[in-house]
């Protein structure tokens, strides 16, 4: 295994460590205030190159794979994790035009993708962690489907150009009966709703998404019929990298402000990072964060070399979303009371953090895919 990144990539991620310091920290606190989308930042990445990584070069980007997306992710989420998902997220939903689109479908939505932003539409109201129960109902027309249906929790869909939504075509056939479309903001009959308001995260706006018979056309299909709930799954398994390094940038956050407060801040006439109860404390939460990020490199990795990399994903994103959590509640309290300050960055971690632990899969629905990996004697194929 070889984690190391080319020298065009290694270029792109110290390209985002000094964009965070120049462009997102210094807005950070004002639009999670405010829960304002950062527009002008997201403007500012897409001009650097930052947005949209993965797209071929002819669409504007560089194909770059799984390990320099978790790079620049991590970077871009240690100076705030909520507009981290709001310059990241593009490259989620391209990758079930990546491994399912027919080239048209990439031209079209890899070039809305470089102009805008895009959803990725799964959740609804009454099926979140069971993706396979869903009731949005697609219905064959003469001239392509109509679909019906309400998603829930849909991250930009205020700010999106399309949607990739999942359907049921064969409502008898469960997960079997699942497909995937594209779906046109333009369309008649999309409506979206008023940005949900949400603890952390906040300038990365979620909102409901309805479908009232909105008709799309054939070439709305994103891969075959009734494969909509392994697209779904093949792209969960490479965007949970991408997710694990949020966690891994939130971490490494925390211990540096940690890191930092504890040299400043005197008790009993000696700065608190002599004290062992909080060396030991920096310590714990470098030694988690390293290996959280290496869960990472591994998953990123394994999915860029083709391997199965569904165990290694779900480790990957379950370990640095908990190790995201826990850092985050130890930086709060190594600051003391200033922790839980809004003055100080911390408490912000704690509250970015939470959201680790249930979008892209709850960390307990993490945790049922690890046992069936495990028992189902495929786990040798991700070491
Ligand atoms: C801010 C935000 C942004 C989001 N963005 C998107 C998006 O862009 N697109 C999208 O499609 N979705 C998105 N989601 C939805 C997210 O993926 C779901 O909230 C998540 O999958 C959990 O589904 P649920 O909320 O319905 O919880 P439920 O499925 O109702 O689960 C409730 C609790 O039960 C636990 N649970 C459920 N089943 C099991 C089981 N078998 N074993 C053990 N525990 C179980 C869960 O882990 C959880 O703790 C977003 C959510 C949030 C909060």
């Amino acid at each position: 295994m070889d984690f190391s990144l080319s020298t065009d990539d290694r270029a792109i991620q110290s390209l985002a460590h000094d964009f965070v310091r120049r462009e997102i920290v210094p807005v950070a606190a004002r639009h999670d205030l405010l829960a304002s989308f950062p527009h002008a930042v997201v403007a500012k990445a897409r001009e650097l190159g930052l947005m949209n990584l993965g797209l071929p070069p002819e669409y504007g980007g560089c194909g770059a794979g799984a390990l320099t997306v978790a790079a620049v992710a991590e970077e871009l989420a240690w100076g705030c994790a909520g507009i981290a998902a709001c310059i990241m997220l593009n490259d989620m939903v391209a990758l079930p035009l990546l491994l399912a689109g027919t080239s048209d479908q990439q031209a079209k939505y890899f070039d809305l993708l470089r102009g805008g932003v895009a959803a990725y539409a799964l959740t609804e109201p009454d099926a979140g962690s069971d993706a396979a129960a869903i009731g949005t109902l697609a219905t064959r027309t003469a001239r392509g489907y109509r679909l019906t249906g309400r998603k829930t929790w849909i991250s930009h869909a205020p700010e999106a150009g399309f949607f990739v939504v999942f359907a049921k075509t064969d409502p008898e056939a469960g997960s079997h009966g699942i497909s995937a479309f594209l779906v046109d903001r333009a369309f008649a009959g999309v409506s979206v709703g008023t940005p949900l308001p949400k603890m952390g995260q906040r300038a990365s706006s979620a909102a409901e998404l309805t479908l009232s018979d909105v008709e799309v056309p054939a070439e709305a299909l994103l891969g075959a019929e009734g494969e909509g709930f392994t697209l779904a799954m093949n792209v969960f398994d490479r965007s949970r990298s991408m997710v694990a390094a949020f966690g891994v940038g939130v971490a490494q956050r925390a211990l540096d402000e940690a890191v930092a407060y504890a040299d400043t801040r005197v008790a009993f006439g000696r700065p608190i990072k002599s004290h062992e109860g909080i060396g030991f404390k920096l310590a714990e939460i470098g030694m988690r964060t390293e290996a959280a990020r290496l869960l990472t490199q591994k998953a990123a990795w394994l999915a860029d070399a083709g391997r199965s990399s569904t165990l290694a994903a779900a480790y990957a994103k379950t370990f640095a979303a908990d190790t995201a959590m826990w850092a985050a509640v130890e930086a709060v309290q190594v600051f003391g009371g200033h922790g839980y300050s809004q003055d100080y960055p911390v408490e912000k971690l704690m509250r970015d953090a939470k959201l680790l632990q249930i979008y892209e899969g709850t960390n307990e629905i993490q945790r049922v895919v690890m046992a069936r990996e495990l028992t189902g004697g495929r786990a040798w194929q991700n070491r």
